[in-house]
């Protein structure tokens, strides 16, 4: 093992804002991304004006514009051609240079993924809804039908968000998950003193393989929303008055 590798996921200061970058993501061409954090980004009002914090997320890139979609918990993808809202959907990408696309979060995973030619660039909402719905691989099926590009050029990385260690989950979201995507999702559910704990990372990532990423190019930030609460907003330890944190991308 490496030390000198660099970390996959950092936290930079950059001006009054804490940002969060992956590594990977940082060295496609061509390619802007961002992970906001509580430290200089108006959470609070990200959840109720998604309009400002699209210009905030554009601000944050150096790029014209943001898109976003508003999210359903589905597995619908948009293609973005425009910034504002692109519809109802989970997973939004686009083609477009200097336009942004952005999804919310507390505590779901969102999944930044970009071609290796940077030529296109997308994010998904995969709630738990949405990943037993199969949505990171209609994403990935997207990005590849609009990039013109084989899976193996892809790179994702899954931000920060409720990790299994703290995500408690009933029977009800097991056979959800077993229903949705067939019996191996048996294998990220762990079951810790009585309780059942969701592997949504882990799912994923399963999911992103399965549409035909290679291993070494998915990574995540190891970052759980509950565990970091005071830098993420989490739905699961605030409720109604969780924030939320953006991630977004863009071609340049
Ligand atoms: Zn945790």
């Amino acid at each position: 093992m490496s030390s000198k590798s660099p970390p996959v996921f950092r936290l930079l200061n950059e001006g009054s804002r804490r940002i969060g970058r992956f590594a990977p993501l940082e060295g496609v061409p061509g390619v802007l991304h961002a992970v906001t954090t509580r430290d200089g980004f108006d959470v609070a009002r990200a959840a109720a004006d998604k309009e400002a914090a699209a210009v905030e997320a554009a601000e944050i890139l150096g790029v014209r514009a943001a898109a976003w979609c508003r999210q359903v918990h589905g597995d619908n993808v948009v293609v973005a051609g425009s910034s504002g809202c692109a519809g109802e959907a989970d997973a939004i990408l686009t083609r477009e240079a200097s336009l942004g696309v952005m999804a919310f979060s507390a505590d779901c995973p969102l999944i930044l993924a970009a071609d290796t030619s940077g030529g296109v660039v997308g994010v998904a909402h995969t709630s738990w809804r949405s990943t037993v719905a199969g949505l990171a691989g209609k994403f990935i099926a997207a990005m590849m039908r609009e990039g013109n590009c084989p899976s193996g050029e892809l790179t994702a990385c899954i931000c920060p968000s409720a990790g299994a260690c703290c995500y408690e989950v009933g029977q009800d979201v097991l056979d959800a998950a077993v229903a949705g995507i067939g019996e191996h999702a048996g294998r990220f559910f762990l079951r810790r003193n009585g309780k059942m704990h969701f592997d949504l990372w882990g799912a994923n990532r399963d999911a992103l393989l399965r549409a035909g990423l290679r291993a070494e190019n998915i990574f995540g930030a190891d970052t759980c929303t509950l565990c970091r609460n005071d830098l993420f907003p989490s739905y699961r330890k605030e409720a109604d008055a969780a924030g939320r944190f953006v991630a977004v991308i863009a071609r340049k």
